[in-house]
C-alpha cells in the first residue's frame, strides 16, 4: 500500500508526503490560475523594465495587463532575429533580460535552415526542474508500486556549440541532462533510472545507445516503465536491439564489455554494473533470434507497466508500431514543452494517447492565446490583429494558436503550436495538441515546412536539366513503416526525349541534393542521430497526378480550388500513388552536416 495513501488532493490521494506537496501546487496554482497569471507577467515586466526591448514600447514602469496588451505587439522568431544575434555576438547589454543570458537553447524549429537560438538564463533551470517533480506525484496516482522498481530511460545528449560571442548552443534537454539539477539529483525511490548518468551524458550515440540497452537488460525485471522522449526515441532502442543483441548477449554471458565502449568514465561504470550472466544471455538470445517480435518490450521486460513517450502531434504516427512492440501496453505522454518554455503537463498520464490534454502550469510564464480559424489562412498583416485571450478565458471546443511571454524576455511570443481547448481543471485550460504550424514532413524532431520541400525539389530538378526533363508535380509522405522512417517524395517526370533520359543513378542523386537542401535538423537526424533514414524518390506514372485530382474531385473536391496536396496520408491516396510507381530510388549518401551554424 502507498506509504501515505491517507494523505488526499482532489486529484486523488498521494503517494507519499513529497508527492502531497506536489499535488497540492498543482491544485493551487491551477486554482488561482489568473491570479498566478497577472503576478507572472507582473514580476516579468518589473525585472526586465530596463531592457532595451521593453523600453522601446515606452511602458513607463507598468506591470499591468492592460498596459502590456496596448502596447507590446505579437511577435515572431524572424522579429527577434536581429536582437538575438547582436546575443550571439556578445552583447551582453539588457536586451532582452534583464538577468544574463546563460546560454542558447537550440530549438528543433528552425529560421532560414539553421534552428532557432532560444536565449534563456539561469533561473528556468528552475522552473523546468519544477515541472518535472510534478510529473511522477501524478504518474503515482495512477500507477501504485513505481518506488518497487526502475524506469529504463533512453536519453541522450547532443553536440554543443559557442556562438561568437561564446555562449554555449544546445538543446535544452543537453542542457538539462548537463545540470546539476540532473546529475546530482537527490535519490528518489520513485524515479530510479537503469541508464547510469555516465552512459546518459556519454556524447558519442553509439556508446550512450549500447550501454543504456546493457544496463536495461542487466535489470530487466526491475523495469517497471520503459521510455525516452518522443516515441520515435524508443523505436530507434528497439530498432538498435535488433542490431545489436548479439554483441549484447555476448557481454552479458562474458561480462566483458564490447571494446567500441572507449569512452573512459563509462567503461569504468560498466565495469561495476556488468557482471558474467549466462542464464540471463540464454534468455535473450532466445527471445532476440525468434523471426517474429511482436511483443518483445514485455517478452524482455515483463514487468512493464506503461511506456512512457510522447505520442502527440506528430508522433502519433508511430503508436500503431509501438503498440506491436510492447503488446499494447499503455502509453503515457506526460508533459508538454518546449525550448522557449515548459509549458504543462497531462494530469490524466494513464488515458488513450487519442484523449490527452495538457494542463498549462500558470506559473511558466505568461500565457495568451491567438484565436485559430481552422480553415482559414490565418489573418494577414494589413487586417487587425485578433485580439489574444488569456489563459483561464479560452472557450472549451475552440483552437488556438500559443503565444507566450517569459522570464527570459520573450514577449508575445507566437509558439507555433495549435492547441484546442478540452477542458479545464479547476481554472486552468487543458489543451489537446492539434499540430505545429506550417509542418508538412516530421520524423523525428525535424519539421519540414512546404516551402523547404518546394527548395529541395528545386535543387534537385538542377540536376535534371541536363536530361531536359522536367517534374510536372509532386507530393510527399512520410513513411514510418521503417526504422527509422524516412521521407518519401512522389514525382511525376515529364521526359522531352526519351533517348536521353536521366538513368536511375541520376534519380538518386536527386534524393541526395533534396536532402542536401534541407534544414540543419534534417541533415543531423541523417547524419549525427541516425534518426531518419535516406530519402526515397518514386517515380509515378505519367497521368498520376490528374487521377490525383479526380479522386479528390469524386470527394467533393472543388474543381477551380484543387491544389495538389503538397503530403499526403491517407490510405486510398497512398494506395493510389504506389499503384502507380514505375521506379524507386535512395539518397546513396549521406548529407553534409557538422554541429557549426551557417549564421
Ligand atoms: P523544441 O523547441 O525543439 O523543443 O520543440 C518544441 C515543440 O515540440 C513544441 O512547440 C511542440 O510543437 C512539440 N512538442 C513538445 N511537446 C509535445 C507534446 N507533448 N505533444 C506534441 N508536440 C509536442
Amino acid at each position: 500500500m502507498a506509504v501515505g495513501s491517507a494523505i488526499s488532493s482532489p486529484l486523488g490521494p498521494a503517494a507519499c508526503d513529497k508527492d502531497a506537496k506536489a499535488l497540492q501546487f498543482i491544485e493551487e496554482t491551477t486554482r488561482n490560475a489568473d491570479l498566478v497569471q497577472e503576478k507572472v507577467l507582473a514580476e516579468i515586466l518589473a525585472r526586465n523594465a530596463n531592457t532595451e526591448y521593453l523600453k522601446r514600447f515606452n511602458l513607463n514602469g507598468a506591470t499591468d495587463r492592460d498596459t502590456f496588451k496596448s502596447k507590446l505587439p505579437m511577435i515572431t522568431y524572424e522579429d527577434l532575429q536581429p536582437e538575438i544575434q547582436r546575443i550571439a555576438n556578445g552583447d551582453r547589454s539588457p536586451i532582452l533580460s534583464a538577468h544574463p543570458i546563460s546560454e542558447f537553447l537550440t530549438s528543433s524549429g528552425t529560421s532560414a535552415g539553421e534552428r532557432k537560438l532560444m536565449p534563456t538564463i539561469q533561473e528556468e533551470l528552475d522552473r523546468r526542474q519544477l515541472l518535472y517533480s510534478l510529473l511522477m506525484p501524478v504518474m503515482n496516482l495512477y500507477v501504485p508500486g513505481l518506488d518497487k522498481g526502475k524506469g529504463l530511460y533512453f536519453l541522450f545528449v547532443k553536440s554543443e556549440t559557442k556562438t561568437p560571442g561564446g555562449l554555449l548552443a544546445r538543446p535544452v534537454l543537453t542542457s538539462y541532462y548537463k545540470s546539476e539539477h540532473f546529475k546530482t539529483r537527490p535519490y528518489d525511490p520513485y524515479n530510479v533510472y537503469t541508464s547510469p548518468n555516465e552512459a546518459i551524458l556519454c556524447p558519442d550515440s553509439f556508446q550512450s545507445m549500447y550501454t543504456q540497452m546493457l544496463c536495461g537488460l542487466i535489470q530487466r525485471n526491475q523495469v517497471l516503465r520503459l521510455g525516452a522522449v518522443f516515441a520515435s526515441g524508443l523505436l530507434r532502442a528497439i530498432r538498435f536491439l535488433q542490431l545489436n543483441w548479439t554483441q549484447l548477449v555476448h557481454d552479458l554471458k562474458t561480462g566483458t564489455l564490447n571494446p567500441k565502449i572507449t569512452d573512459l568514465a563509462l567503461k569504468e561504470t560498466m565495469t561495476r554494473i556488468l557482471k558474467p550472466d549466462p542464464e540471463m544471455s540464454n534468455f535473450i538470445t532466445k527471445e532476440c533470434s525468434k523471426e517474429n517480435w511482436e511483443g518483445i518490450l514485455t517478452r524482455i521486460w515483463p514487468n512493464t507497466k506503461y511506456l512512457d513517450v510522447i505520442v502527440t502531434g506528430a508522433m502519433a504516427q508511430y503508436i500503431p508500431t509501438l503498440d506491436y512492440y510492447s503488446g499494447g501496453l499503455p502509453l503515457a505522454c506526460t508533459m508538454y514543452a518546449s525550448s522557449e518554455c515548459y509549458f504543462g503537463l497531462n494530469l490524466n498520464p494513464m488515458c488513450k494517447p487519442s484523449e490527452v490534454s495538457y494542463t498549462i502550469m500558470p506559473n511558466m510564464a505568461y500565457f495568451e492565446f491567438l484565436p485559430h480559424e481552422p480553415n482559414s489562412a490565418g489573418w494577414t498583416t494589413r487586417d487587425s490583429p485578433p485580439k489574444l485571450v488569456d489563459l483561464v478565458d479560452v472557450e472549451v471546443g475552440k483552437e488556438y494558436e500559443l503565444v507566450i511571454s517569459t522570464y527570459a524576455g520573450l514577449c508575445r511570443y507566437r509558439v507555433g503550436d495549435i492547441l484546442r481547448v478540452t477542458g479545464f481543471h479547476n481554472s486552468a485550460p487543458q489543451f489537446h495538441f492539434v499540430r505545429r504550424k506550417n509542418v508538412l514532413l516530421s520524423i523525428d524532431s525535424d519539421k519540414t515546412d512546404e516551402a523547404e520541400l518546394q527548395k529541395a525539389v528545386e535543387n534537385a530538378l538542377q540536376l535534371l536539366k541536363e536530361f531536359n526533363t522536367s517534374v510536372v508535380e509532386y507530393t510527399s509522405y512520410a513513411d514510418t513503416k521503417t526504422i527509422p522512417g524516412h521521407y518519401v517524395i512522389y514525382w511525376e517526370l515529364l521526359v522531352k526525349d526519351s533517348a536521353n533520359s536521366p538513368s536511375g543513378e541520376v534519380l538518386s542523386q536527386c534524393c541526395l541534393a533534396m536532402e542536401e537542401s534541407l534544414n540543419s535538423v534534417y541533415r543531423q537526424g541523417r547524419v549525427a542521430d541516425n534518426s531518419i533514414g535516406p530519402l526515397e524518390i518514386r517515380v509515378v506514372k505519367n497521368g498520376t497526378f490528374e487521377e490525383l485530382m479526380d479522386y479528390a474531385i469524386s470527394r467533393g473536391a472543388s474543381i477551380n480550388q484543387y491544389k495538389v496536396p503538397r503530403c499526403v496520408n491517407f490510405t486510398p491516396i497512398m494506395e493510389l500513388l504506389d499503384s502507380r510507381a514505375v521506379s524507386t530510388h535512395f539518397s546513396p549518401a549521406l548529407p553534409h552536416w557538422t554541429p557549426e551554424r551557417k549564421r
